[in-house]
């Protein structure tokens, strides 16, 4: 499986909690980077097997530009072609010109269904621009539909969390992404007055009963931060995290391709003038195979271990393990290891313990 991911900069306005790199959208940028992205697809001839549109905004870089690019990409039948989506500016013109391109589906960043949560976080759309979005979606045949949320928000209870995951769960969605809100450094938000915000024990509480909520209401976590209905994990970042190979175009993209990581600086003026990736190093190791796969419920599996050619897990690893099962962090048997909900809060730490 090869994954291909594409960048998009820009965006009408920066939200204040926000770190990806995007830019203010500008048409005749938005052009010469369109045109940049295919000069270097050229130099890539290989069939994908999953394409994901992520930024800053594809859907202000708008319909025609990613229709486009789709075609200099080669894809394989039936691949998964995912488009990320800002209820205020996906219109329906836009879901029918990606879906007649092939886009199949699409990640809603939603955040939150409570209008004052939304105004904290300075986001410019409202839940009801949330429901057209889904509805143009789906008129246009995408079925395939995410949406964003956010935990961890100034003001937020149980009961606004519940409000938002009715919200979701009254949309004909296949799948739910839930982040907690992270300050960022150098973000504005980092300069505010954060003393409103939910501590981490209220947050590892709303988290809980999200898993547990989605999980009651026909969505089963696969991993740290992603629900889905059967058979709607998304392929594209199942890839990230089985440790297969993606390519990523554009500033700030990172790729892991031949085995090895890179990533792109942060500058749209560089990448338009040709600026190469940055190696990152080797991939793929053992340690790396591990973190990532402890992301997903499904766990390590030391059947697919063996598969990959990794050494079995050292006698140091197990009794970690055995350990850490026995407080509740984590699952192991005989098929491998797997984090429970109260091990996902604390995953850094697991891993600091296990590697
Ligand atoms: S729309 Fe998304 S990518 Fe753009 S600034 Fe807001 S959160 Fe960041």
């Amino acid at each position: 499986m090869k994954g291909l991911y594409i960048h998009i900069p820009f965006c009408i306005k920066k939200c204040i909690y926000c770190d990806f790199y995007s830019l203010p959208y500008r048409a005749d940028l938005a052009d010469q980077y369109m045109q940049a992205v295919a000069r270097r697809l050229e130099k890539y001839p290989v069939v994908f097997d999953t394409v994901y549109f992520g930024g800053g905004t594809p859907s202000v870089f708008g319909g025609t530009r990613l229709a486009e690019l789709l075609k200099n990409i080669q894809i394989c039948d039936g691949a998964e072609i995912t488009v990320e989506c800002n209820p205020s500016t996906a219109t329906a013109t836009f879901f029918e010109t990606i879906a007649v391109a092939g886009v199949n589906r699409i990640s809603i960043g939603m955040q939150s269904a409570v209008p004052e949560e939304l105004c904290f976080l300075t986001r410019r759309h409202t839940p009801a621009m949330v429901q057209t979005a889904v509805t143009s979606a789906k008129n246009a045949r995408i079925d395939n539909i995410s949406v964003d949320i956010m935990l961890g928000l100034q003001g937020q209870t149980i009961q606004s969390l519940q409000q938002t995951l009715d919200f979701c769960l009254h949309l004909p969605i296949t799948h739910i992404s839930a982040y907690m809100l992270k300050v960022e450094p150098d973000t504005p938000l980092a300069s505010y007055d954060l003393s409103g915000l939910p501590d981490a024990d209220t947050v590892a509480e709303f988290y809980l009963f999200l898993c547990k909520y989605l999980q009651q209401h026909g969505f089963t976590q696969y991993e740290i931060s992603n629900f889905s209905k059967p058979g709607y994990a998304c392929e594209h970042n199942l890839l990230y995290w089985n440790c297969e190979p993606y390519l990523g175009i554009g500033p700030a993209a990172h790729s892991f391709w031949n085995g090895k990581r890179m990533h792109f600086p942060r500058d749209l003026k560089g990448f338009l003038q040709g600026a190469y990736p940055v190696s990152d190093g080797a991939g793929g190791g053992i340690d790396e195979y591990i973190m990532l796969r402890l992301r997903l419920t499904e766990g390590l599996r030391f059947d697919l271990l063996k598969q990959r050619g990794y050494p079995p897990l050292n006698q140091q690893f197990l009794k970690n393990c055995v350990s850490l099962a026995s407080q509740g962090y984590l699952i192991l048997d005989n098929t491998g290891v797997r984090l429970t909900p109260k091990g996902f809060l604390v995953q850094n730490q697991i891993l600091g313990r296990l590697l």
